[in-house]
């Protein structure tokens, strides 16, 4: 049932899916999006999001953003973009809601440290992970592992595979191997993503006192609208005045976004799916004087932010933890929780898929649960 209206032909749809790896019916009041959709909100990777890093550790301040408040605000401007666009917001939703699931303790160090860790193993990246607790690590449904999710929103959640991973992964690997690419909806929530951590870094960034206005004045997306919002109203709270100035940040990418691809999608004149995959490009794209106002904004938060000293301090704790952890359990298989009881199960497990098992629980666990694991031990 498609309860999206004003799709586009190009967008994805009900009709046009190329459907679950196990055949289920199809749901009585639901789109096969929102159906993806609901299974990711009741998945338990999807409620851990909540306690784990985005660029501030989780008990530094209830203020900050978490992986889940990110994948919300993804999701909203995801929406937006693709009900202006008249492409599938269902699966632009799933899409968001899901695209950060792989994603390990600590951020980025945390990924780091497991990927170094699992280098003789094939090693770790979080993309690859969110694919993984999809398609087989939910243990939720009776006669599948995994969460059975439609083609497209896997398409959507693998957003980058080298070609050597792309060649294990069937039909969802093809369009690395030959160029293509994936949906509207999975380039747009790709922006989005984009979108939504340059700008509310630059919010956490500033309530951190890690960044200051003066410094984010030197940034052209930043400076206009910072000084027209202190303009209109001279005598605003610090408080609004960041809010009114990032709220006007966003708007300005995503009605550069719209514009700019509806340009890019009508001269293609796509009229099928198929036909946005194997045009050469992207059709989602931002205008070239807003994509390097976009980068300019990254580089200024990577320069001033992520390589702040009181976050590389994370960066180190955060790496001595995870491979703590790793190490701890491939040296003693039996303190892994649910093997306990499994001892003659353990016995047949080589040494490949012992460390896979080891990587998937470490990249399970939350910030708090990783650090009281590894006092444990
Ligand atoms: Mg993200």
């Amino acid at each position: 049932m498609d309860t999206t209206i004003n799709l586009a032909p190009y967008a994805a749809s009900d009709q046009t899916s190329r459907g679950r790896l196990y055949p289920e019916s199809d749901p009585e009041y639901r789109s096969c999006y929102q159906r993806d959709r609901d299974r990711i909100v009741h998945a338990s990777a999807f409620r851990r999001l909540e306690y784990k890093t985005q660029v501030f550790v989780n008990h530094e301040g209830d203020m900050f953003r978490t992986r889940l408040t990110h994948s919300l605000e993804v999701a909203q401007i995801a929406r937006t973009i693709a009900r202006a666009l008249n492409l599938n917001e269902d699966l632009a939703e799933v899409i968001s809601l899901a695209h950060d699931l792989g994603h390990t303790p600590f951020g980025h160090a945390g990924q780091d440290a497991l990927n170094e860790c699992m280098k003789p193993y094939g090693g770790f990246e979080h993309n690859l992970q969110s694919l993984r607790i999809v398609d087989v690590l939910e243990e939720k449904y009776a006669s599948f592992d995994g969460l059975n999710l439609t083609f497209e929103t896997r398409e959507g959640i693998l957003k980058h595979c080298k070609k050597n991973k792309a060649k294990e992964l069937g039909e969802l690997g093809q369009r690395f191997l030959k160029g293509e690419q994936p949906s509207l909806e999975a380039q747009l929530v790709n922006i989005a993503d984009t979108i939504a951590y340059n700008n509310h870094d630059v919010d956490d960034g500033l309530r951190s006192g890690l960044i200051t206005e003066e410094q984010l004045c030197e940034t052209s997306l930043f400076e206009p609208h910072y000084h027209h919002v202190k303009k209109c109203w001279p005598d605003l709270d610090k408080k609004r005045l960041i809010h009114e100035t990032i709220r006007r940040m966003i708007n300005e990418l995503a009605v550069d976004l719209v514009t700019t691809s509806a340009t890019a999608i009508k001269q293609t004149d796509p009229q099928h799916i198929d036909d946005v995959r194997q045009h050469q490009a992207p059709l989602i794209l931002f205008s070239e004087k807003l994509h390097t106002k976009n980068l300019e904004m990254k580089r200024f938060l990577r320069d001033h932010l992520y390589q702040h000293y009181k976050v590389h301090r994370m960066t180190v704790r955060a790496d001595r933890i995870v491979k703590g952890l790793f190490e701890a359990f491939m040296k003693d298989p039996l303190l892994l929780p649910h093997v306990k009881d499994q001892r003659k199960q353990l016995r047949q497990v080589d040494e490949q898929q012992l460390a896979r098992q080891v990587a998937d629980y470490v990249a399970g666990m939350t910030d708090r649960y990783a650090i009281d694991e590894y006092e444990r031990l």
